[in-house]
Protein backbone atom coordinates (compact mmCIF):
# COMPACT_ATOMS: atom_id res chain seq x y z
CA UNK A 1 0.00 0.00 0.00
CA UNK A 2 1.49 3.62 -0.49
CA UNK A 3 2.47 5.64 2.51
CA UNK A 4 0.43 8.77 2.59
CA UNK A 5 2.10 12.41 2.26
CA UNK A 6 1.26 15.52 3.32
CA UNK A 7 3.27 19.03 3.83
CA UNK A 8 3.63 20.94 7.11
CA UNK A 9 0.87 24.25 7.13
CA UNK A 10 1.30 25.09 10.77
CA UNK A 11 4.09 25.11 13.81
CA UNK A 12 2.77 25.73 16.95
CA UNK A 13 5.87 24.28 19.03
CA UNK A 14 5.36 20.00 19.02
CA UNK A 15 1.57 20.55 17.75
CA UNK A 16 1.90 20.94 13.58
CA UNK A 17 -0.35 20.91 11.11
CA UNK A 18 0.07 18.84 8.19
CA UNK A 19 -2.16 19.64 5.30
CA UNK A 20 -2.64 15.45 3.70
CA UNK A 21 -1.91 15.64 0.09
CA UNK A 22 -1.66 11.82 -0.70
CA UNK A 23 -3.34 8.90 0.58
CA UNK A 24 -5.46 8.12 3.90
CA UNK A 25 -4.76 9.05 7.49
CA UNK A 26 -5.00 7.23 10.76
CA UNK A 27 -5.13 8.60 14.26
CA UNK A 28 -2.27 7.50 16.11
CA UNK A 29 0.03 6.96 13.32
CA UNK A 30 3.45 7.89 13.07
CA UNK A 31 4.88 10.34 10.40
CA UNK A 32 8.16 11.61 9.76
CA UNK A 33 9.23 15.44 9.00
CA UNK A 34 11.91 16.13 6.70
CA UNK A 35 13.41 19.58 8.21
CA UNK A 36 15.58 21.70 5.53
CA UNK A 37 18.98 20.07 6.51
CA UNK A 38 17.34 16.53 5.69
CA UNK A 39 16.64 15.32 9.35
CA UNK A 40 13.28 13.44 9.75
CA UNK A 41 11.62 14.53 12.64
CA UNK A 42 9.79 11.88 14.57
CA UNK A 43 5.81 12.93 15.14
CA UNK A 44 2.35 11.11 15.99
CA UNK A 45 -0.88 11.84 14.34
CA UNK A 46 -3.15 13.05 17.35
CA UNK A 47 -5.71 14.09 15.27
CA UNK A 48 -7.46 13.86 12.30
CA UNK A 49 -9.95 16.71 10.98
CA UNK A 50 -12.38 16.56 8.13
CA UNK A 51 -11.22 17.88 4.77
CA UNK A 52 -7.84 17.64 4.55
CA UNK A 53 -5.60 18.74 8.16
CA UNK A 54 -4.34 16.47 10.20
CA UNK A 55 -2.17 17.63 13.76
CA UNK A 56 0.75 15.74 14.46
CA UNK A 57 2.36 15.99 18.01
CA UNK A 58 6.05 16.09 17.49
CA UNK A 59 8.45 14.09 19.88
CA UNK A 60 12.03 16.38 19.02
CA UNK A 61 12.66 20.03 18.51
CA UNK A 62 10.34 21.81 16.19
CA UNK A 63 12.31 25.33 15.95
CA UNK A 64 13.72 24.75 12.66
CA UNK A 65 10.59 23.57 11.22
CA UNK A 66 9.32 25.20 8.50
CA UNK A 67 5.79 25.48 6.11
CA UNK A 68 5.91 23.38 3.02
CA UNK A 69 7.99 20.91 4.88
CA UNK A 70 7.73 17.34 3.55
CA UNK A 71 5.72 14.84 5.75
CA UNK A 72 5.57 11.16 5.41
CA UNK A 73 3.06 9.08 7.14
CA UNK A 74 4.32 5.44 8.10
CA UNK A 75 1.20 3.69 8.55
CA UNK A 76 1.96 2.04 11.62
CA UNK A 77 1.53 3.28 15.43
CA UNK A 78 4.15 4.42 17.79
CA UNK A 79 5.50 1.40 18.94
CA UNK A 80 8.19 -0.26 21.31
CA UNK A 81 11.10 -2.89 19.71
CA UNK A 82 10.33 -6.29 22.31
CA UNK A 83 13.09 -8.40 22.37
CA UNK A 84 16.34 -9.20 24.47
CA UNK A 85 18.79 -6.60 25.45
CA UNK A 86 16.12 -4.28 26.95
CA UNK A 87 17.28 -4.67 30.59
CA UNK A 88 19.46 -2.67 31.99
CA UNK A 89 19.43 0.08 29.23
CA UNK A 90 18.02 2.85 29.23
CA UNK A 91 15.98 5.25 26.58
CA UNK A 92 14.28 8.14 26.00
CA UNK A 93 10.46 7.62 25.22
CA UNK A 94 10.92 7.07 21.71
CA UNK A 95 13.50 3.91 22.72
CA UNK A 96 16.65 5.90 21.34
CA UNK A 97 19.39 4.61 23.71
CA UNK A 98 20.56 6.88 26.33
CA UNK A 99 23.01 5.51 28.01
CA UNK A 100 26.19 5.81 26.29
CA UNK A 101 25.43 8.86 25.67
CA UNK A 102 24.45 9.82 28.62
CA UNK A 103 27.66 9.63 29.98
CA UNK A 104 28.86 12.78 27.65
CA UNK A 105 25.94 14.20 26.56
CA UNK A 106 22.36 13.76 27.66
CA UNK A 107 21.04 15.09 24.54
CA UNK A 108 20.61 13.30 21.26
CA UNK A 109 21.29 14.93 18.29
CA UNK A 110 18.20 15.85 17.02
CA UNK A 111 16.69 13.86 14.15
CA UNK A 112 19.66 11.15 15.09
CA UNK A 113 18.43 7.45 14.33
CA UNK A 114 19.27 4.66 16.57
CA UNK A 115 18.57 1.11 16.95
CA UNK A 116 16.26 0.38 19.90
CA UNK A 117 18.17 -2.81 20.74
CA UNK A 118 21.56 -3.75 20.32
CA UNK A 119 21.88 -5.41 16.80
CA UNK A 120 25.32 -7.04 17.51
CA UNK A 121 24.83 -8.85 20.68
CA UNK A 122 24.42 -12.33 19.95
CA UNK A 123 22.30 -13.95 22.20
CA UNK A 124 22.38 -18.09 23.24
CA UNK A 125 18.96 -19.48 22.29
CA UNK A 126 17.56 -22.99 22.59
CA UNK A 127 14.44 -23.24 20.31
CA UNK A 128 11.43 -24.97 22.05
CA UNK A 129 9.47 -25.86 18.61
CA UNK A 130 10.10 -27.97 15.77
CA UNK A 131 8.99 -27.49 12.19
CA UNK A 132 5.22 -28.95 11.63
CA UNK A 133 4.29 -27.49 15.41
CA UNK A 134 1.16 -25.59 15.63
CA UNK A 135 2.27 -21.90 16.73
CA UNK A 136 -0.11 -18.78 17.77
CA UNK A 137 0.78 -15.03 18.43
CA UNK A 138 2.35 -15.23 21.81
CA UNK A 139 3.58 -18.57 21.45
CA UNK A 140 7.08 -19.53 22.79
CA UNK A 141 9.50 -20.49 19.94
CA UNK A 142 12.35 -20.80 22.63
CA UNK A 143 14.69 -18.52 25.25
CA UNK A 144 17.40 -16.87 25.63
CA UNK A 145 19.70 -16.15 28.51
CA UNK A 146 19.22 -11.87 29.34
CA UNK A 147 20.89 -11.13 32.63
CA UNK A 148 19.86 -13.52 35.36
CA UNK A 149 16.58 -14.36 33.56
CA UNK A 150 15.50 -16.49 30.97
CA UNK A 151 14.33 -14.33 28.17
CA UNK A 152 11.41 -16.29 26.44
CA UNK A 153 11.40 -15.84 22.58
CA UNK A 154 7.95 -15.06 21.32
CA UNK A 155 5.60 -15.44 18.18
CA UNK A 156 4.72 -11.89 17.98
CA UNK A 157 1.70 -11.11 20.01
CA UNK A 158 -0.01 -9.15 16.94
CA UNK A 159 -0.47 -12.00 14.96
CA UNK A 160 -3.96 -13.92 14.53
CA UNK A 161 -4.70 -17.41 13.90
CA UNK A 162 -2.43 -20.55 13.74
CA UNK A 163 1.07 -20.74 12.18
CA UNK A 164 2.65 -24.23 11.46
CA UNK A 165 6.39 -23.87 12.27
CA UNK A 166 8.44 -24.46 8.62
CA UNK A 167 11.87 -23.97 10.00
CA UNK A 168 13.53 -23.37 12.85
CA UNK A 169 17.24 -22.76 13.82
CA UNK A 170 19.63 -25.01 15.69
CA UNK A 171 20.90 -24.17 19.48
CA UNK A 172 23.15 -21.60 19.20
CA UNK A 173 24.25 -18.03 19.24
CA UNK A 174 21.89 -15.32 17.52
CA UNK A 175 21.75 -11.56 16.97
CA UNK A 176 18.21 -10.14 17.36
CA UNK A 177 18.66 -9.36 13.11
CA UNK A 178 18.75 -12.86 12.58
CA UNK A 179 15.99 -14.72 10.95
CA UNK A 180 15.34 -17.70 13.86
CA UNK A 181 12.17 -19.40 12.67
CA UNK A 182 9.44 -19.07 9.79
CA UNK A 183 6.11 -19.89 10.22
CA UNK A 184 3.46 -20.40 7.18
CA UNK A 185 -0.23 -19.38 8.14
CA UNK A 186 -3.58 -21.82 6.21
CA UNK A 187 -2.67 -19.99 2.86
CA UNK A 188 1.04 -21.07 2.75
CA UNK A 189 2.16 -17.98 2.92
CA UNK A 190 5.45 -17.84 4.63
CA UNK A 191 6.45 -15.53 7.57
CA UNK A 192 10.38 -15.03 8.88
CA UNK A 193 10.96 -14.02 12.33
CA UNK A 194 13.49 -12.99 14.32
CA UNK A 195 14.12 -12.71 18.42
CA UNK A 196 12.26 -9.12 18.92
CA UNK A 197 9.22 -7.15 17.38
CA UNK A 198 7.28 -4.47 17.44
CA UNK A 199 4.15 -3.93 19.88
CA UNK A 200 2.31 -0.30 19.62
CA UNK A 201 2.70 1.10 23.05
CA UNK A 202 -0.44 2.75 23.55
CA UNK A 203 -2.67 -0.73 23.07
CA UNK A 204 -2.10 -2.68 26.16
CA UNK A 205 -1.31 -6.46 26.06
CA UNK A 206 -4.03 -8.53 26.92
CA UNK A 207 -3.77 -10.55 29.56
CA UNK A 208 -3.83 -14.28 29.13
CA UNK A 209 -5.74 -14.41 32.64
CA UNK A 210 -6.71 -11.87 35.02
CA UNK A 211 -6.28 -12.03 39.38
CA UNK A 212 -6.46 -10.00 41.67
CA UNK A 213 -3.59 -8.66 43.61
CA UNK A 214 -2.81 -10.31 46.50
CA UNK A 215 0.17 -10.36 48.05
CA UNK A 216 2.21 -7.32 49.49
CA UNK A 217 4.89 -6.25 47.48
CA UNK A 218 7.99 -5.46 50.31
CA UNK A 219 9.79 -2.36 49.57
CA UNK A 220 12.12 -2.48 52.16
CA UNK A 221 9.86 0.90 53.58
CA UNK A 222 8.33 0.29 56.56
CA UNK A 223 5.86 2.25 56.43
CA UNK A 224 4.63 1.37 53.17
CA UNK A 225 5.18 -2.31 54.02
CA UNK A 226 3.76 -1.90 57.49
CA UNK A 227 0.88 0.02 57.16
CA UNK A 228 0.44 1.40 53.81
CA UNK A 229 1.67 -1.79 51.30
CA UNK A 230 1.80 -2.35 47.72
CA UNK A 231 0.76 -5.44 46.23
CA UNK A 232 2.20 -7.59 43.16
CA UNK A 233 -0.07 -6.28 40.29
CA UNK A 234 -1.23 -3.63 42.49
CA UNK A 235 -0.87 0.24 42.10
CA UNK A 236 -0.12 2.82 44.53
CA UNK A 237 -0.32 7.07 43.90
CA UNK A 238 2.18 9.30 46.15
CA UNK A 239 0.94 12.62 45.55
CA UNK A 240 2.96 15.58 47.37
CA UNK A 241 4.06 18.97 47.10
CA UNK A 242 7.99 20.18 45.69
CA UNK A 243 10.78 18.74 47.58
CA UNK A 244 8.31 16.56 50.22
CA UNK A 245 10.17 13.41 49.03
CA UNK A 246 8.36 11.59 46.04
CA UNK A 247 11.39 10.94 44.33
CA UNK A 248 13.57 10.19 46.96
CA UNK A 249 10.63 7.50 47.43
CA UNK A 250 10.49 6.37 44.18
CA UNK A 251 14.55 5.57 44.16
CA UNK A 252 14.69 4.00 47.24
CA UNK A 253 11.72 1.57 46.34
CA UNK A 254 13.57 1.36 43.07
CA UNK A 255 16.51 0.23 44.88
CA UNK A 256 14.82 -1.81 47.49
CA UNK A 257 11.56 -3.28 46.16
CA UNK A 258 11.46 -6.93 45.76
CA UNK A 259 10.04 -6.88 41.67
CA UNK A 260 12.34 -8.80 39.43
CA UNK A 261 12.29 -6.41 37.00
CA UNK A 262 12.07 -2.39 37.94
CA UNK A 263 11.26 0.36 34.92
CA UNK A 264 11.75 3.61 36.27
CA UNK A 265 10.23 6.11 34.05
CA UNK A 266 11.55 10.04 34.70
CA UNK A 267 9.41 11.70 32.98
CA UNK A 268 9.82 15.64 32.99
CA UNK A 269 10.72 16.27 36.43
CA UNK A 270 14.26 17.84 36.54
CA UNK A 271 16.67 17.12 34.39
CA UNK A 272 19.82 17.13 37.00
CA UNK A 273 17.41 13.66 38.68
CA UNK A 274 17.14 11.65 35.73
CA UNK A 275 20.98 11.94 35.01
CA UNK A 276 21.32 11.18 39.01
CA UNK A 277 19.33 7.57 38.50
CA UNK A 278 21.32 6.55 35.44
CA UNK A 279 25.16 7.03 37.66
CA UNK A 280 23.51 5.52 40.72
CA UNK A 281 22.30 2.80 39.66
CA UNK A 282 24.99 1.07 37.43
CA UNK A 283 27.12 1.10 40.56
CA UNK A 284 25.13 -0.18 43.57
CA UNK A 285 24.79 -3.76 43.34
CA UNK A 286 21.43 -5.67 44.17
CA UNK A 287 22.06 -7.72 47.33
CA UNK A 288 19.66 -10.64 46.21
CA UNK A 289 21.94 -11.56 43.46
CA UNK A 290 24.74 -9.82 44.11
CA UNK A 291 24.64 -8.22 40.00
CA UNK A 292 24.69 -4.81 39.47
CA UNK A 293 21.65 -3.02 40.20
CA UNK A 294 20.88 -2.01 36.12
CA UNK A 295 20.60 -5.71 35.46
CA UNK A 296 16.93 -5.84 36.54
CA UNK A 297 16.32 -2.66 35.65
CA UNK A 298 15.01 -0.40 32.65
CA UNK A 299 14.99 3.25 32.49
CA UNK A 300 13.05 5.55 30.23
CA UNK A 301 14.05 9.35 30.92
CA UNK A 302 12.89 12.23 29.74
CA UNK A 303 13.76 15.64 30.99
CA UNK A 304 11.94 18.86 31.56
CA UNK A 305 13.78 20.33 28.81
CA UNK A 306 13.04 17.66 26.31
CA UNK A 307 9.55 18.41 24.16
CA UNK A 308 6.35 18.05 26.36
CA UNK A 309 4.91 14.92 23.71
CA UNK A 310 8.33 12.50 24.48
CA UNK A 311 6.44 12.74 27.84
CA UNK A 312 3.77 10.91 27.09
CA UNK A 313 6.11 8.56 24.65
CA UNK A 314 7.77 7.30 27.56
CA UNK A 315 5.28 6.67 29.72
CA UNK A 316 3.70 4.34 27.51
CA UNK A 317 7.25 2.95 26.43
CA UNK A 318 7.25 1.90 29.86
CA UNK A 319 3.99 0.31 30.32
CA UNK A 320 4.22 -1.83 27.20
CA UNK A 321 7.96 -2.73 28.25
CA UNK A 322 6.44 -3.63 31.66
CA UNK A 323 3.54 -5.68 30.36
CA UNK A 324 6.69 -7.84 27.87
CA UNK A 325 8.43 -8.65 30.99
CA UNK A 326 5.29 -9.55 32.83
CA UNK A 327 4.13 -12.11 29.75
CA UNK A 328 8.07 -13.63 30.57
CA UNK A 329 6.36 -14.69 34.12
CA UNK A 330 8.55 -11.62 36.11
CA UNK A 331 6.97 -9.48 38.29
CA UNK A 332 7.66 -6.38 37.28
CA UNK A 333 7.36 -2.87 38.61
CA UNK A 334 6.81 0.78 37.19
CA UNK A 335 7.89 3.50 38.92
CA UNK A 336 6.46 6.51 37.05
CA UNK A 337 8.13 10.28 38.51
CA UNK A 338 5.92 12.48 37.82
CA UNK A 339 2.15 11.58 36.14
CA UNK A 340 1.69 15.45 36.53
CA UNK A 341 4.51 16.02 33.73
CA UNK A 342 2.60 13.96 32.06
CA UNK A 343 -0.70 15.37 32.21
CA UNK A 344 0.76 19.01 31.80
CA UNK A 345 2.06 17.47 28.39
CA UNK A 346 -1.59 16.46 27.71
CA UNK A 347 -3.16 19.99 28.93
CA UNK A 348 -0.17 21.75 26.80
CA UNK A 349 -1.21 19.71 23.57
CA UNK A 350 -5.25 19.93 24.26
CA UNK A 351 -4.59 23.74 24.60
CA UNK A 352 -2.88 24.11 21.10
CA UNK A 353 -5.45 22.67 19.44
CA UNK A 354 -8.14 24.68 21.18
CA UNK A 355 -10.32 21.68 22.72
CA UNK A 356 -12.37 22.59 25.47
CA UNK A 357 -11.03 22.35 28.84
CA UNK A 358 -12.36 20.29 31.84
CA UNK A 359 -11.49 21.30 34.96
CA UNK A 360 -7.97 23.85 35.55
CA UNK A 361 -7.62 23.60 31.75
CA UNK A 362 -6.83 19.97 31.50
CA UNK A 363 -8.51 17.83 28.77
CA UNK A 364 -11.64 16.17 29.55
CA UNK A 365 -10.56 12.52 28.40
CA UNK A 366 -7.72 13.16 31.42
CA UNK A 367 -9.29 10.67 33.78
CA UNK A 368 -10.19 8.50 31.33
CA UNK A 369 -6.14 8.39 30.27
CA UNK A 370 -5.22 7.92 33.40
CA UNK A 371 -7.47 4.99 34.77
CA UNK A 372 -6.14 3.20 31.44
CA UNK A 373 -2.82 3.08 31.94
CA UNK A 374 -3.12 2.40 35.94
CA UNK A 375 -5.72 -0.60 33.90
CA UNK A 376 -2.48 -1.63 32.71
CA UNK A 377 -0.96 -3.23 36.08
CA UNK A 378 -2.26 -6.44 37.22
CA UNK A 379 -1.66 -9.49 38.20
CA UNK A 380 -1.31 -12.41 35.03
CA UNK A 381 -1.50 -16.49 34.99
CA UNK A 382 0.26 -17.38 31.59
CA UNK A 383 -0.75 -19.96 29.95
CA UNK A 384 1.83 -22.74 31.96
CA UNK A 385 0.03 -21.21 35.20
CA UNK A 386 3.03 -19.04 36.54
CA UNK A 387 1.64 -16.09 38.42
CA UNK A 388 3.21 -12.69 36.90
CA UNK A 389 2.73 -9.46 37.74
CA UNK A 390 2.83 -5.68 36.65
CA UNK A 391 2.35 -3.01 39.59
CA UNK A 392 2.71 0.68 38.74
CA UNK A 393 3.49 3.24 41.42
CA UNK A 394 3.27 7.08 40.07
CA UNK A 395 4.21 10.09 42.07
CA UNK A 396 1.82 13.40 41.29
CA UNK A 397 2.70 16.53 41.90
CA UNK A 398 0.16 18.58 42.32
CA UNK A 399 0.48 22.75 42.27
CA UNK A 400 0.63 23.80 45.59
CA UNK A 401 0.50 20.57 47.07
CA UNK A 402 -3.18 20.95 46.63
CA UNK A 403 -4.40 17.68 46.07
CA UNK A 404 -8.51 18.07 45.03
CA UNK A 405 -6.84 19.23 41.32
CA UNK A 406 -8.04 16.72 38.67
CA UNK A 407 -4.95 14.45 38.44
CA UNK A 408 -4.46 13.60 41.61
CA UNK A 409 -7.83 13.12 42.14
CA UNK A 410 -8.60 10.90 38.66
CA UNK A 411 -5.18 9.17 40.05
CA UNK A 412 -6.93 8.79 43.31
CA UNK A 413 -9.74 6.69 42.04
CA UNK A 414 -7.83 4.37 39.47
CA UNK A 415 -5.48 3.48 42.19
CA UNK A 416 -5.35 0.91 45.30
CA UNK A 417 -3.22 3.10 47.72
CA UNK A 418 -2.48 6.31 48.12
CA UNK A 419 0.81 7.70 49.70
CA UNK A 420 -0.10 11.50 50.53
CA UNK A 421 3.24 13.05 50.87
CA UNK A 422 2.86 16.41 53.71
CA UNK A 423 4.62 19.52 53.99
CA UNK A 424 3.86 19.00 57.45
CA UNK A 425 5.86 15.81 57.67
CA UNK A 426 8.94 17.02 55.49
CA UNK A 427 9.38 20.39 57.05
CA UNK A 428 9.37 18.51 59.91
CA UNK A 429 12.18 16.39 58.76
CA UNK A 430 10.06 12.92 58.83
CA UNK A 431 10.77 11.29 56.42
CA UNK A 432 9.52 9.43 54.48
CA UNK A 433 6.67 11.83 54.62
CA UNK A 434 4.08 9.89 54.08
CA UNK A 435 0.91 11.22 55.77
CA UNK A 436 0.40 8.55 58.40
CA UNK A 437 -3.33 9.63 58.90
CA UNK A 438 -4.84 10.47 55.61
CA UNK A 439 -2.63 7.59 53.92
CA UNK A 440 -4.35 4.15 52.60
CA UNK A 441 -4.25 0.58 50.85
CA UNK A 442 -6.17 -1.96 49.91
CA UNK A 443 -3.79 -4.54 49.81
CA UNK A 444 -2.28 -6.92 52.58
CA UNK A 445 0.38 -5.69 55.12
CA UNK A 446 3.21 -7.83 56.20
CA UNK A 447 1.85 -7.21 59.33
CA UNK A 448 -1.72 -8.70 60.28
CA UNK A 449 -4.61 -6.89 60.40
CA UNK A 450 -5.14 -6.47 63.57
CA UNK A 451 -1.73 -5.17 64.11
CA UNK A 452 -2.58 -2.41 61.54
CA UNK A 453 -5.50 -1.60 63.51
CA UNK A 454 -3.36 -0.85 66.67
CA UNK A 455 -1.12 1.31 65.19
CA UNK A 456 -3.12 3.30 63.03
CA UNK A 457 -4.96 3.66 66.77
CA UNK A 458 -2.26 5.09 68.43
CA UNK A 459 -1.74 7.18 65.91
CA UNK A 460 -4.62 8.64 65.73
CA UNK A 461 -4.99 8.89 69.69
CA UNK A 462 -1.48 10.22 69.27
CA UNK A 463 -2.34 13.04 67.16
CA UNK A 464 -5.36 14.77 69.32
CA UNK A 465 -3.18 14.24 72.49
CA UNK A 466 -0.64 16.49 70.76
CA UNK A 467 -3.28 19.21 69.55
CA UNK A 468 -4.62 18.94 73.30
CA UNK A 469 -0.51 19.23 74.35
CA UNK A 470 -0.85 22.25 71.92
CA UNK A 471 -3.73 23.97 73.01
CA UNK A 472 -3.38 23.46 76.91
CA UNK A 473 0.44 22.54 77.67
CA UNK A 474 1.55 19.87 79.31
CA UNK A 475 -0.22 20.67 82.63
CA UNK A 476 -3.52 20.54 80.67
CA UNK A 477 -3.28 16.87 80.22
CA UNK A 478 -2.85 13.69 82.15
CA UNK A 479 0.33 11.67 82.60
CA UNK A 480 -1.69 8.65 81.28
CA UNK A 481 -1.86 10.46 77.82
CA UNK A 482 1.49 11.84 78.17
CA UNK A 483 2.33 8.75 77.99
CA UNK A 484 0.43 7.31 74.80
CA UNK A 485 1.74 10.76 73.24
CA UNK A 486 5.24 9.69 73.85
CA UNK A 487 4.49 5.98 71.97
CA UNK A 488 2.58 7.12 69.28
CA UNK A 489 5.60 9.76 68.76
CA UNK A 490 8.15 6.64 69.44
CA UNK A 491 6.52 4.56 67.15
CA UNK A 492 6.73 7.55 64.40
CA UNK A 493 10.41 7.65 65.48
CA UNK A 494 12.20 4.60 65.52
CA UNK A 495 9.70 2.56 62.97
CA UNK A 496 7.19 4.65 60.41
CA UNK A 497 10.58 7.57 60.00
CA UNK A 498 13.51 5.67 58.07
CA UNK A 499 16.46 7.48 56.53
CA UNK A 500 17.17 6.68 52.94
CA UNK A 501 20.47 7.66 52.69
CA UNK A 502 21.36 5.12 55.42
CA UNK A 503 22.84 2.08 54.69
CA UNK A 504 21.32 -0.53 57.10
CA UNK A 505 17.93 1.89 58.42
CA UNK A 506 17.50 2.70 54.39
CA UNK A 507 15.74 -0.47 54.06
CA UNK A 508 14.20 -3.23 56.01
CA UNK A 509 13.86 -6.84 54.91
CA UNK A 510 10.16 -8.72 56.05
CA UNK A 511 12.22 -10.59 58.61
CA UNK A 512 13.85 -7.39 60.25
CA UNK A 513 10.75 -5.25 60.52
CA UNK A 514 8.79 -8.25 61.98
CA UNK A 515 11.29 -8.20 64.75
CA UNK A 516 11.21 -4.30 64.82
CA UNK A 517 7.49 -4.36 64.72
CA UNK A 518 7.23 -6.74 68.30
CA UNK A 519 9.97 -4.46 69.84
CA UNK A 520 7.75 -1.29 69.63
CA UNK A 521 4.63 -3.38 70.56
CA UNK A 522 6.38 -4.57 73.56
CA UNK A 523 7.61 -1.17 74.38
CA UNK A 524 3.92 0.21 73.54
CA UNK A 525 2.47 -2.24 75.57
CA UNK A 526 4.99 -1.98 78.84
CA UNK A 527 3.84 0.07 81.61
CA UNK A 528 5.55 3.42 82.46
CA UNK A 529 7.38 3.49 85.83
CA UNK A 530 7.78 7.17 85.88
CA UNK A 531 5.86 9.89 88.16
CA UNK A 532 6.59 13.54 86.05
CA UNK A 533 6.26 14.19 82.77
CA UNK A 534 9.90 15.25 82.77
CA UNK A 535 10.63 11.56 83.68
CA UNK A 536 8.19 10.01 81.07
CA UNK A 537 10.00 12.36 78.74
CA UNK A 538 13.21 11.24 79.75
CA UNK A 539 12.63 7.97 79.73
CA UNK A 540 11.29 7.91 75.66
CA UNK A 541 13.79 9.81 74.74
CA UNK A 542 16.74 7.49 75.62
CA UNK A 543 14.70 4.40 74.41
CA UNK A 544 14.01 6.31 70.73
CA UNK A 545 17.74 7.02 70.60
CA UNK A 546 18.59 3.16 71.74
CA UNK A 547 16.12 1.80 69.47
CA UNK A 548 17.46 3.94 66.48
CA UNK A 549 21.25 3.21 67.20
CA UNK A 550 20.13 -0.49 66.81
CA UNK A 551 17.87 0.32 63.29
CA UNK A 552 21.66 1.53 62.46
CA UNK A 553 23.10 -1.73 63.08
CA UNK A 554 23.08 -4.54 60.54
CA UNK A 555 22.11 -7.84 62.15
CA UNK A 556 25.00 -9.41 61.48
CA UNK A 557 27.25 -6.48 64.02
CA UNK A 558 28.27 -8.09 67.14
CA UNK A 559 26.40 -5.11 69.27
CA UNK A 560 23.21 -5.87 67.29
CA UNK A 561 22.01 -8.36 70.59
CA UNK A 562 23.20 -6.46 73.10
CA UNK A 563 21.58 -2.63 71.71
CA UNK A 564 18.46 -5.47 71.43
CA UNK A 565 19.15 -6.46 75.40
CA UNK A 566 19.88 -2.17 76.05
CA UNK A 567 16.50 -1.47 75.27
CA UNK A 568 14.84 -4.36 76.93
CA UNK A 569 16.56 -2.71 79.94
CA UNK A 570 15.06 0.67 79.24
CA UNK A 571 11.94 -0.62 78.90
CA UNK A 572 11.73 -2.12 82.43
CA UNK A 573 13.67 0.97 84.01
CA UNK A 574 12.08 3.73 85.91
CA UNK A 575 12.59 6.66 84.74
CA UNK A 576 13.78 9.84 86.65
CA UNK A 577 14.38 12.72 84.75
CA UNK A 578 16.97 14.52 87.26
CA UNK A 579 19.16 11.77 87.83
CA UNK A 580 19.65 11.67 83.77
CA UNK A 581 20.69 15.20 83.65
P1 LIG B 1 10.16 15.80 45.47
O1 LIG B 1 10.49 14.76 44.44
O2 LIG B 1 8.85 15.52 46.17
O3 LIG B 1 10.21 17.18 44.94
P2 LIG B 1 12.62 14.87 46.68
O4 LIG B 1 12.33 13.41 46.64
O5 LIG B 1 13.55 15.39 45.68
O6 LIG B 1 11.26 15.71 46.64
O7 LIG B 1 13.11 15.18 48.18
C1 LIG B 1 13.64 16.42 48.57
C2 LIG B 1 14.65 16.25 49.67
O8 LIG B 1 14.07 15.75 50.87
C3 LIG B 1 15.76 15.25 49.36
O9 LIG B 1 16.78 15.82 48.62
C4 LIG B 1 16.21 14.82 50.74
O10 LIG B 1 17.12 15.72 51.28
C5 LIG B 1 14.97 14.88 51.57
N1 LIG B 1 14.35 13.54 51.74
C6 LIG B 1 13.22 13.11 51.14
N2 LIG B 1 12.91 11.85 51.51
C7 LIG B 1 13.87 11.46 52.37
C8 LIG B 1 14.11 10.25 53.11
N3 LIG B 1 13.28 9.19 53.04
N4 LIG B 1 15.19 10.21 53.93
C9 LIG B 1 16.02 11.28 54.03
N5 LIG B 1 15.84 12.43 53.36
C10 LIG B 1 14.79 12.54 52.53
MG1 LIG C 1 10.84 14.84 42.47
Amino acid sequence: MEKAKGKVVSVNESLVGVENTEGAVMNGEVAYITIEDGKRLKSEVIDVKPGKLVYLQVFEDTSWMKVDDAVEFTGLPLAVKLGPGILGSVTDGLQNPLYELAKKEWFLERGMVVEPLDTNVKWHFSPEVKKGDIVTGASILGSVPEKIFKHNIFVPFSLQGEYTVDSIVEKGDYTIKDIIATIKDSSGKVLELTMAFDWPVKQPMPFHQRSVPTETLPTGMRILDALFPIAYGGTACSPGPFGAGKTVLQHSIAKHSRADVVIVAACGERAGEAVEVFKDFPELIDPKTGKSLMDRTYIVGNTSSMPVAAREASVYMATAVGEYYRKQGLNVLILADSTSRWAQALRETSGRKEEIPGPEAFPMYISTLISAFYDRAGVEILPDGTKSSLSIIGTVSPAGGNFDEPVTQATLLSTGAFLGLSRELSDARKYPAIDRIDSSSAYPSLITEDEVGFLKELLKEGKTIASNLLLMGERGISNEAYITYQKSELLDAVFLQQNSFHPVDGVTNPDRLRMMFDMVKHIIDSPVYAETKDDIRTHFNFLRQAFIDWNYLKIEDAKFDSQKAKILNLVKQTAHAKENV
